[in-house]
C-alpha cells in the first residue's frame, strides 16, 4: 500500500506519518529530510546555494541513505548520521534556498519515487510525507491526505516543539519562521488546498491520537473501497 501525506509545517504531519506506518507495519519515507540532507551536504561541501546547476549536481551525486523504520528514521551522509544536523536553524534557514531550485526538485522527486518504490517491496508499502507527494511525486498512490491545521495550532504546536513553551514571546518567535518558509514553499508545490482524489484531514481541534486515527480512517474508507 502506497500512501502519500503532504501538508504544511506544523501539521502533524510528520509525527502522524511515522505513527501510522507504524500501525500498518510499514516503512517510512520523510521527503523533507532529503531536502534537508542536500542543504546540510551543500554547506559542509562549501557548494554555492545560489549557483542552482552545482546545487543541481550535489542533488544527484550525493551519498544520502534514509532508513525507513518508521521508529528510527535515520539519515545518513556517506555513512555519516545527519539526523540530528539537518534540524538545526541554519539548514532550516537554508532549506528554502534549495527547495525553490527548479533544478533540484526533479532530481529530488526521481530519488524520492526510486525510494518509495523500494521501501514498499521491502517492508509491503510505504508512508510518503512532504509537500509534493499527492501531486507530482506520487500522484497515483493508494491513498493521498492532506493534513492541514489552523495557523494558530501550527505555530502552537511548532512553538512548543522549538521552545518547549507556547506563550506569546516563543509563538511570535516562531511565527517569523515557519509563516515566511511556507510562503516560499507555496510558490513551487501546492499543499493548501486539497487536489482532487485527495481527502483532507484537518488536525486543528484533533490530538495527536485522534490525527493518526483520523488518517487510518481515510486508509480503512479506501482499502474498502478498493479491496
Ligand atoms: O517537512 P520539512 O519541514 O522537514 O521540510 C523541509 C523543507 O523541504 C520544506 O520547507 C520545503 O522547502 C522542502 N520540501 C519540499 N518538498 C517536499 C518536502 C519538503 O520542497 N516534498
Amino acid at each position: 500500500m502506497i500512501i502519500a501525506i503532504d501538508g504544511p509545517s506544523g501539521s502533524g504531519k510528520s509525527s502522524v506519518s511515522k505513527a501510522v506506518a507504524r500501525r500498518l507495519g510499514i516503512g517510512f519515507l520523510d521527503t523533507g529530510a532529503m531536502y534537508r540532507a542536500l542543504t546540510w551536504w551543500c554547506l559542509e561541501q562549501g557548494v554555492d546555494l545560489e549557483d542552482r546547476d552545482a546545487v543541481a549536481a550535489a542533488a544527484s551525486g550525493m551519498p544520502l541513505a534514509q532508513g525507513s523504520d518508521p521508529v528510527n528514521p535515520t539519515v545518513l551522509m556517506d555513512g555519516v548520521d545527519i539526523s540530528a544536523a539537518i534540524r538545526t536553524t541554519a539548514v532550516t534557514t537554508a532549506v528554502t534556498a534549495v527547495a525553490t531550485n527548479p533544478q533540484v526538485r526533479p532530481v529530488l522527486q526521481r530519488r524520492q519515487r526510486e525510494a518509495m518504490a523500494a521501501i514498499a517491496r521491502s517492508t509491503g508499502g510505504v508512508v510518503a510525507e512532504g509537500r509534493d507527494i499527492t501531486t507530482v511525486v506520487a500522484p497515483d498512490a493508494d491513498v493521498r491526505v492532506l493534513l492541514t491545521a489552523s495557523e494558530e495550532a501550527r505555530l502552537r504546536r511548532r512553538s512548543t516543539e522549538l521552545h518547549g513553551a507556547a506563550d506569546a514571546g516563543s509563538v511570535a518567535a516562531t511565527r517569523d519562521q515557519i509563516v515566511m518558509r511556507d510562503a516560499a514553499d507555496a510558490t513551487v508545490a501546492q499543499f493548501t488546498v486539497a487536489a482532487d482524489g485527495v481527502t483532507t484531514v484537518d488536525t486543528s481541534d484533533l490530538d495527536f491520537d485522534g490525527s493518526v486515527a483520523a488518517v487510518l480512517a481515510v486508509v480503512r474508507a479506501t482499502a474498502g473501497s478498493h479491496p
